[in-house]
């Protein structure tokens, strides 16, 4: 079939490169690639095996439009699972459209923002968490983020909740089966084991939930909020941490405030520093018009980096703590004394014993003249607490994931608590059905339109 059923898209990023790459994806692709292809060897594309590369010319009638090289896939061996063509051309943004155009002409279509992605989907390529996984790995820019990714994408995150249902569903049709037999009262499920296998499975759900906390950090940040008074020597600092080539990204956010994040790569974890456009102005004064913009920072954050210039005397440091400290909940609190080229080693002495007990982290820098500063990196990275991930580990990085298993988490809590109280198959059965429908919403083996459309339309067109 030809026609709208090939698409085609440009597939690295827009500008110019040394090279760039036209995607194809679809019953007769090959054939429509072959149309506009003159290759140098003296076979056809069309009779070309698959996983191959082929060097030759786009022609657009007579003249030749650029020497590229063709990778051939053919389904189900592909990305996709339908028959793919790649066309590596050189960067040039003109030969890049002007090959595109061409390939239209010739009845294929514009991709769809992820349409690629969305036909790997459905053609059982990979469920709807491993394609999501490839937004994901595409967007990643740190050693975690990529890692959590990358083991998303191989599958390990729907083998267990494939493995969850399997068990739901063996549990619901003993129920069911009772159901069936409902006139002779027998009972084919065990219900003590049936409260030990729905608490099990209770307790894998939540495990999975919990660890969003953990992969949504690794994969968006782990937010980090500077705070202190004006000349503490927040933006020195800052501009240090940002400057050791660690900066990925100065994003401004938002468009009715100013809100700028900058985020720092340290030891292969991101860290995104919350609102630091108080810090470039210097506008953010804790006791006077900051108290509110402060309080806001510490509410976002993980982790709070109090900056203090070291000179500062001990009872005004007390004061000061008195309004932290009590807006401070979960957050790690760090107090960065600096500015420590400035004073002695006794008064350094001083000030180590100074809220030792309310703020045991705490570490003497200059930012200035940059000491202090690696083990300040190291405190950061204890401070996120973020465990080690293995390659097995299963860690959910994604809303709409952390959403449907919450929803899942309480269909299966009132399974249990049905069996508590001996209610009938009926409803038992109903609430274990409603558990798999949850899990299997991650998957894409229970989807609707809606929810697949709003997925791949997050994507950018040509993945
Ligand atoms: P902010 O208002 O907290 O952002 O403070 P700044 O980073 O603008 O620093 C205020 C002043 O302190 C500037 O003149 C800095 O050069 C100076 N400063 C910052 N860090 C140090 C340090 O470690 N030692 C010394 N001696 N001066 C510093």
């Amino acid at each position: 079939m030809q026609g709208n059923n090939i698409i085609a898209a440009i597939s690295t990023p827009a500008g110019v490169g040394g090279i760039a790459i036209i995607r194809l994806s679809g019953e007769g692709c090959i054939r429509l690639a072959g149309s506009v292809f003159k290759p140098y060897g003296n076979k056809m594309l069309g009779e070309q095996k698959a996983n191959t590369i082929h060097f030759g010319s786009i022609m657009k009638d007579d003249t030749v439009l650029d020497e590229v090289l063709i990778s051939l896939f053919k389904a189900p061996h592909s990305f996709t699972g339908e028959d793919v063509v790649e066309i590596s051309c050189h960067g040039s943004v003109y030969i890049q459209q002007n090959i595109l155009q061409l390939l239209i002409s010739k009845g294929a279509r514009l991709a769809q923002p992820g349409e690629f992605t969305q036909r790997a989907f459905l053609n059982g390529k990979m469920d709807l968490s491993q394609a999501e996984s490839v937004a994901d790995l595409i967007a990643s820019s740190s050693a975690a983020a990529h890692r959590l990714a990358m083991n998303q994408m191989r599958g390990g995150f729907s083998n267990k909740l494939i493995e969850l249902r399997t068990e739901l569903l063996n549990f619901a049709s003993l129920i069911e089966l009772e159901l069936d037999f409902s006139e002779e009262d027998v009972e084919f499920a065990n219900r003590e084991r049936l409260k030990e296998a729905a608490y099990d499975i209770e307790l894998h759900i939540s495990k999975l939930a919990e660890s969003f906390e953990v992969g949504n950090a690794v994969k968006n940040g782990i937010p980090v909020a500077i705070i202190g008074e004006t000349n503490a020597g927040k933006s020195t600092l800052l501009n240090l941490l940002l400057h050791e080539e660690k900066a990925i990204v100065s994003d401004i956010h938002g468009t009715t405030r100013d809100v700028i994040e900058d985020t720092i790569n340290i030891q292969g974890l991101a860290f995104r520093l919350i609102d630091t456009a108080g810090i470039r102005d210097t506008t953010d004064e804790i006791e006077s018009l900051g108290i509110e913009r402060t309080f806001k920072k510490i509410e976002q954050a993980n982790i709070i980096l109090w900056i203090t210039d070291v000179g500062t005397t001990d009872e005004h440091i007390r004061d000061l703590a008195e309004k932290i400290l009590p807006a401070v909940k979960n957050q790690k609190l760090i107090l960065v004394f600096n500015k420590v080229d400035m004073i002695s080693a006794e008064r350094k002495e001083n000030k180590e014993r100074l809220l030792r007990e309310e703020i045991p982290d705490r570490i003497f820098i200059s930012a200035k003249y940059e000491q202090g500063t690696n083990d300040l990196e190291s405190l950061l990275v204890k401070a996120a607490d973020i465990p080690e991930i293995g390659e097995q580990d299963v860690i959910v990085t994604n809303m709409r994931h952390y959403a449907a298993l919450e929803n899942a988490l309480s269909a299966i809590r009132r399974v249990g608590e049905g069996l508590d109280l001996h209610l009938s198959g009926d409803f038992l059965s109903q609430d274990i059905r409603e558990c798999m429908h949850y899990l299997g919403e991650i998957t894409g083996q229970i989807s609707t339109d809606d929810i697949l459309g709003n997925i791949f339309s997050k994507f950018c067109i040509g993945k």
